[in-house]
């Protein structure tokens, strides 16, 4: 046998996704707004929303913070290693122990990952508890991970304002795939809402989400509501005939002008 012949190294274990960026921040919308979350955000989409406002095509790099406490960014290859993102989170939760409250799963849509988040999501959900923001269009792909995530908050595809028609029946089936993992469903309007996407919203709420919040968000462009006061309020009222539990909140995170 030869002398000098090396010994095979071992692979270092790995987990990728391609990943937009990964940063701590004040959570934006819904239920949690204000809450400290570590967010991140997961490339790619099988929608494309009119009023998509975050850009999640996988780029050769994605942005990190360098810590939860920094505006600075550090650029790191794609794909990602998650089993090394997963070491930062331990970092930082040793680090800043009461900071966070949870982990935001975000987009693009996460779900898309499914088989990468089955194996990585068991390794991380003990540092912290993992929230997810989905589309609400993958049920098949959500019952392969829910046993992972603590809150499931789903989004409603209204045609008027995604451009895209509303896929009601895998909403449905989402909603029913969720069960008590979900925690709200949040819908954007703007005037162009009409009263019977409104109608069609609150009773499939009715019918499958009863009891938990439904979160009006006024779509936001340029920092403002792209509604006035008067129609908010009539889309507000023609919900609450149907559904008890609607609540407007708008994106507070664009007001703050943090990320
Ligand atoms: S589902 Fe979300 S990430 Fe995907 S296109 Fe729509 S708004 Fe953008």
């Amino acid at each position: 046998m030869s002398g000098n012949r090396r010994m095979p190294v071992p692979a270092i274990p790995r987990i990728e996704a391609p990943l937009i960026e990964l940063f701590s921040s004040i959570q934006g919308e819904g239920v949690l707004v204000g809450f400290r979350q570590v967010f991140i955000r997961f490339a790619d989409c099988n929608l494309n929303c009119d009023y998509c406002d975050t850009p999640f095509q996988a780029q050769e790099t994605y942005r990190i913070a360098k810590d939860p406490a920094s505006t600075d960014f550090e650029s790191r290859p794609n794909p990602a290693n998650l089993l090394e993102i997963g070491e930062l989170l331990g970092d930082w939760t040793r680090s800043w122990p009461r900071l966070h409250h949870s982990l935001a799963l975000t987009g693009g849509e996460p779900l898309l990952h499914v088989d990468v988040l089955r194996e990585w999501l068991p390794t991380v959900k003990s540092v912290l508890p993992v929230f997810l923001e989905t589309n609400g269009t993958l049920p098949d792909h959500l019952s392969a991970v829910l046993a992972s995530i603590q809150w499931v908050s789903m989004d409603v595809k209204l045609e008027s304002t995604s451009g895209v028609p509303t896929p009601w029946e895998e909403h449905k089936a989402f909603m029913r795939c969720a069960g008590e993992k979900l925690c709200q469903v949040k819908a954007v309007i703007d005037d162009s809402t009409s009263g019977e996407e409104l109608t069609c919203l609150a009773k499939m709420m009715n019918q499958h989400a009863m009891g938990l919040p439904l979160i009006v968000q006024p779509r936001t462009v340029q920092s403002q509501p792209a509604l006035d006061s008067t129609r908010l309020l009539a889309c507000q009222a023609t919900l609450l005939d149907i559904y008890p539990l609607v609540r407007v909140i708008p994106q507070v995170h664009q007001w703050l002008g943090i990320a």
